[in-house]
């Protein structure tokens, strides 16, 4: 299974106390991505310019000639490297960190399962991304192995897969996560690279069997300013749901993402976008109650009041 990391006492990945597993690669490119490291689907290096003491031995070791000092530190081109990661070995201060690895269902499991004294009654194990239904096989076998143990299960999903993906996932799973950005089809392709008509009929055909399937259904819409904060978005988005989900979490923007686009030299179009403010998450929660959405909630930071 290809992952990025696991993260111990998340709090934002499902309820209670979680671990959460990060799966690397994603089939959506959202512009406002915080999670830029878990795009591609196989490990990449990042620079931590704070930890290099500048002596050259991963540009000496660089058999592609991918590494070169320039006005911001040591520049990778991405376009040369093949990712044979001996510069990560060779590096004597670890300022060269290899992101993502593969790493067998068998072993994840007898990693995750020693997390399960903090879990209490509502906690448990969130599969994440990147995208984790992009390996629906892998995810299946290892919520299987979790569930036979009494543990908790959450899958957290951008919906874009194929239906039969959820067939194998759903028995074994808690609750669902599922991200609705936005409700128009081509703005959802101009903001994410896909259009949504796949990702609504994973929905439907999710709320439809929730009731049946035991499952917990919690819609999650990051609100990203000039992109998916529209009040229209809002309104349709809210009008798919009403009823159809236990909860719908508008998650206000943050701009944490800002370093991790440094570190892997690329360039996000909202590293100087400012935080929501507490008036317009208020706003757009009032909108999707006013369309019977009364599940709706915000959560997350927003910009301190003047
Ligand atoms: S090997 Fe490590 S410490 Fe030395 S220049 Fe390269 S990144 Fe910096
Ligand atoms: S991963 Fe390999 S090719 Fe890429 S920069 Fe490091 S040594 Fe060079």
């Amino acid at each position: 299974m290809r992952i990025l990391n696991i993260q111990r006492m998340s709090t934002e990945d499902g309820p209670g106390l979680r671990t959460t597993l990060f799966a690397k690669g994603c089939p959506l490119r959202c512009a406002w991505c915080h999670n830029p490291e878990s795009m591609a689907p196989f490990p990449e290096i990042e620079w931590l310019g704070e930890r290099c003491i500048g002596c050259r031995t991963c540009i000496k070791v660089c058999p592609a000639g991918a590494l070169a000092f320039g006005s911001e530190g040591l520049a990778i081109d991405r376009s040369t490297c093949d990712r044979c990661l001996l510069c990560t070995g060779a590096c004597p201060a670890r300022a060269l960190e290899q992101r993502g690895e593969e790493r067998a269902v068998s072993d994840l499991f007898g990693e995750l399962i020693k997390d399960r004294a903090y879990f209490g009654e509502d906690g448990g194990i969130t599969l994440s991304g990147g995208e984790i239904m992009a390996l629906a096989e892998e995810a299946a076998e290892l919520l299987r192995m979790l569930k036979e143990h009494g543990i908790g299960t959450a899958v957290d999903t951008c919906g874009y897969c194929r239906q039969e993906d959820f067939e194998h996932v759903l028995p074994w799973t808690d609750i669902v996560l599922y991200d609705l950005k936005i409700a128009d089809s081509d703005r959802h392709r101009r903001w994410t690279g896909v259009g949504n008509s796949r990702i609504l009929a994973n929905f439907e055909y999710i709320a439809d069997r929730r009731k049946a399937l035991g499952l917990t259904l919690w819609i999650r819409t990051p609100v990203i300013p000039g992109a998916t904060d529209r009040e229209d978005n809002i309104r349709a988005l809210a009008r798919l749901i009403a009823g159809r989900a236990d909860r719908w979490e508008l998650l206000a923007f943050n701009n944490l993402g800002r370093d991790k686009y440094k570190r892997l030299g690329r360039t996000w179009p909202f590293a100087e976008t400012p935080l929501m403010t507490k008036e317009r998450m208020e706003t757009l929660v009032g909108i999707a109650h006013d369309v019977g959405c009364t599940c709706a909630q915000f959560t997350g930071m927003t910009a301190l009041e003047s």
